[in-house]
Parts: structure tokens; C-alpha cells; sequence
């Protein structure tokens, strides 16, 4: 018998940690796979087409809304940012894993496309901390730390919609908590909604 894949969403404020903790998860589990977003915000420094996101203009992203590409999109902080359907399906095929790390509004989306899906919300240890890392990260302006400053305070109150919340205080324990997630739920029989 060949079981479809598992959909994991990581979800949680900007600057909580989601690609760090991500990262550091694909490195100690097997058999499970990074959905490549896509999105109209500007490359940073560092980052790589079709391996941190496919960067797209806004009216190629519009056209791939229009041609129903996306499992989830959504618009945050002034920028468009979707999850196409196309390599994800793939893998749930293959009966492979795939971690969505997604902002919340696409993991409301993904809660009701998908209800199977198991969704993992990353917390900060304080508002404080998290203020303190988008600043520091120095990727983007005064101007859009602030906008992803209020939408945070919006998205820490969205807790509620996730079966699972990790706090990323200390980062080996984030990362084994979310393993010790995806093991757990690997050997689950019953699909306990
Ligand atoms: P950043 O600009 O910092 O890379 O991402 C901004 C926010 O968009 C983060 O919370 C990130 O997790 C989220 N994000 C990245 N890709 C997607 C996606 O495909 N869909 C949605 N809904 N959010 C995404």
C-alpha cells in the first residue's frame, strides 16, 4: 500500500527563525522536502533563484494566480508570496513529506485545502526578541520592519488555528521539538482532526 505524503506547515511571525529551524530540520530527517515559494519581493543578498524562491514580477505572479498555479497565496508586508501546486503534488505522490513555511494567511488556506495537514506554529520567546532580530537582520528597511513588526502582533494572536506550537527560544530545542513533531505524527494511525 502506498500512502500519500504528509503536508507540514511552519508558520509564525517574520524574524521568528522559520529558516533557520527549516533548515536545520531538513538536515536531521529523511524523506521530507522544502516547497520553493514564489514571490514578487525583491533577491537579498545571498539568495538563489528556484532555490530560496522563484522571483517573479508582479504580473507573472498575477498570471500564475490566474492559471490557478498556487495552493496558497497570499500578500504580506506589500509583497506577493504562493506556494505552487505543481512540485508539491509531486512529492505527496511519491509519498514524500513537504514543509510549507508559510506566513499565516496561507496557512489558514492550506487548514482548509487540505485538512490533513499538520500545522506548526513558531513562537519568540517575547515580542521584545523578535523586534530585536528583524532589526538586527539589517534585510530589510526602518519603513518594512515596522509593517512586519504590526503584522506580527496581529499573528501571534492566531495560535489557535495550528495543532502545534514551538517556541523558538533556544534553537537545538525548536528544531528537536519540530522533529520529534514530524516523527510523532509519521507513526500516528488516526487522523484525529
Ligand atoms: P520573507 O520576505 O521574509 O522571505 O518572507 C515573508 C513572509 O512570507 C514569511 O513569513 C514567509 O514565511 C512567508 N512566505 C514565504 N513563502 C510563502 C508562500 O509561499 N506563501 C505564503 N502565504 N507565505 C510565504
Amino acid at each position: 500500500m502506498t500512502n500519500r505524503g504528509r503536508i507540514f506547515v511552519i508558520s509564525g511571525p517574520s524574524g521568528v527563525g522559520k529558516g533557520t529551524v527549516v533548515g536545520q530540520v531538513l538536515k536531521n530527517v529523511d524523506n521530507i522536502y522544502l516547497s520553493v515559494s514564489a514571490t514578487t519581493r525583491k533577491i537579498r543578498e545571498g539568495e538563489k533563484e528556484g532555490v530560496n524562491y522563484f522571483f517573479k514580477t508582479k504580473k507573472e505572479f498575477q498570471e500564475m494566480i490566474d492559471s490557478g498555479q498556487f495552493l496558497e497565496w497570499a500578500e504580506f508586508a506589500g509583497d506577493f508570496y504562493g506556494s505552487p501546486k505543481f512540485n508539491i503534488n509531486n512529492y505527496l505522490s511519491c509519498s514524500k513529506d513537504v514543509i510549507l513555511e508559510i506566513e499565516i494567511q496561507g496557512a489558514k488556506q492550506i487548514r482548509e485545502k487540505c485538512p490533513d495537514s499538520i500545522l506548526i506554529f513558531l513562537a519568540p520567546p517575547s515580542f521584545e526578541a523578535l523586534e530585536e532580530r528583524l532589526i538586527k537582520r539589517q534585510t530589510e528597511s526602518v519603513e518594512k520592519v515596522k509593517i512586519r513588526l504590526k503584522k506580527a502582533k496581529e499573528e501571534m494572536n492566531e495560535t489557535k488555528l495550528f495543532h502545534y506550537l514551538v517556541v523558538n527560544d533556544d534553537l537545538k530545542e525548536a528544531v528537536d521539538n519540530v522533529l520529534g513533531i514530524i516523527r510523532a505524527e509519521r507513526c500516528r494511525i488516526t487522523n484525529v482532526k
